[in-house]
């Protein structure tokens, strides 16, 4: 069998809960064991990785910045990530749970 299975502090290991905070200025997800991790929504929607924004920052077009944006959804996505919508209307950024983890360390 294979050793890579099941440790706690595992990098893709899904959250027990993911909220949305009272304002929907942060996404808060709280991990087996205790461990937690809060999520300001500017930083989410700057972390969005799916195509329009990757083309976005390419082109040299992407904001640095998303003051005052909100968390206006989120939905599972297979059990490997969730989907989050902004109040820019953006909805198309897909969160696995090592980018959350990445985007919670910087
Ligand atoms: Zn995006």
């Amino acid at each position: 069998m294979s050793a890579a299975h099941a440790k706690p502090a595992q990098i893709g290991a899904a959250p027990a809960r993911i909220d949305v905070s009272a304002d929907l200025d942060a996404l808060e997800l709280v991990f087996e064991g205790d461990a937690s991790l809060r999520l300001s929504a500017g930083a989410l929607r700057a972390g969005c990785r799916c195509a329009f924004c990757v083309r976005a920052r390419f082109d040299g077009v992407f904001p640095e910045r998303f003051d005052g944006i909100a968390i206006t959804g989120t939905a599972p996505v297979g059990g490997y990530a969730v989907n989050i919508a902004f109040s820019d209307g953006h909805n198309r950024g897909i969160y696995p749970w090592s980018l959350l983890r990445a985007l919670g360390s910087e």
